[in-house]
């Protein structure tokens, strides 16, 4: 008699062991996410030309991101969920290749500027009109440290949505100098590293002499000649918002971030339309508390 309570109470107690730990294993998956964050994650276009597998692997990266990422606002502007959303979504979605957020562990905070902010650069070191030296101060609107926080403009933010056509998207753009330092060879088996080292340098080799001579390229922007970190983020912004057009207008760079990213965005683009929920529209009000 006591070998069989003593059996049952061991068989109770490794049931219990094995529903613990499958419950924990399923919260990981679980998007733990409020309904109005779901709600705008929903209304994303970008969101919603995703296949299923990435809408759920993108969901869970945003959840994920904005219970570790701190939002502070600077100079008065106060972070709206909006704002969190599609930044944590673009900052997920560019690791959904990778199949790890691993590159953002060192990042702590997001800081939400109104518009543009300025900073120091460093050896930004001019003369005065009257000939004192001094530091230079730069207006930017997005800035990405190696270790800590990403710096945003929200009226960017909303600028860039407003215009996808444009091939701009500050969040890809500042979350791709995130990724550029934390893995300069992503963890995944698909990246071909011959491929994307030629690539790249051959790229900003023609991007910086057509900087040069004036002319511009319908599907980079001129600022990524202004170094091979920048033309990286500027074509991650290219990548993720005209990827047909960037595809055929340079087939090799567009293979050559496909192996980076482990993605195929053109792919998403042809095949899916979002549906008539999603709406990224100009007058969207939810900027205009910032
Ligand atoms: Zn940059």
């Amino acid at each position: 008699m006591f070998e069989i309570i003593s059996l049952s109470l061991i068989i109770l107690t490794l049931t219990l062991i094995f529903l613990f730990k499958h419950k924990k294993e399923t919260t990981v998956g679980k998007t733990d996410m409020k309904t109005n964050e779901l709600l705008i994650l929903r209304k994303t276009e970008s969101f919603a030309r995703l296949p299923e597998n990435l809408k759920t692997l993108s969901s869970i990266y945003c959840a994920t991101l904005l219970s570790k990422l701190t939002f502070e606002g600077c100079r008065g502007a106060v972070p709206s969920e909006e704002i969190k959303v599609l930044t944590t979504f673009y900052a997920g979605l560019l690791c959904c290749g990778m199949k790890t957020l691993s590159p953002y562990s060192s990042l702590k905070a997001v800081l939400i500027y109104p518009r543009h902010f300025y900073s120091r650069e460093e050896g930004g070191i001019g003369e005065d009109n009257n000939g004192y030296i001094v530091e230079e101060s730069v207006e930017k609107i997005g800035e990405s440290w190696e270790h800590g926080a990403v710096i945003l403009s929200a009226h960017e933010i909303a600028e860039d949505l407003k215009n996808p056509e444009y091939g701009m998207n500050i969040i890809i753009h500042e979350f791709a100098h995130q990724l550029e330092f934390a893995c300069p060879c992503p963890p995944h088996d698909n990246f071909d590293r011959k491929l994307f080292t030629q690539t790249m340098q051959s790229e900003y080799k023609s991007l910086c002499e057509m900087a040069n001579a004036g002319e511009d390229d319908m599907t980079i922007d001129e600022y990524g000649a202004e170094s091979p970190s920048e033309f990286f983020a500027v074509v991650s912004e290219s990548f993720f918002t005209i990827p047909i057009a960037l595809q055929q207008a340079h087939p090799d760079l567009y293979r050559a971030m496909q192996s980076y990213y482990n993605l195929d965005p053109a792919e998403w683009f042809r095949n899916r339309h979002p549906s008539h929920e999603a709406s990224e529209s100009p007058d969207c009000p939810r900027f205009e508390q910032l």
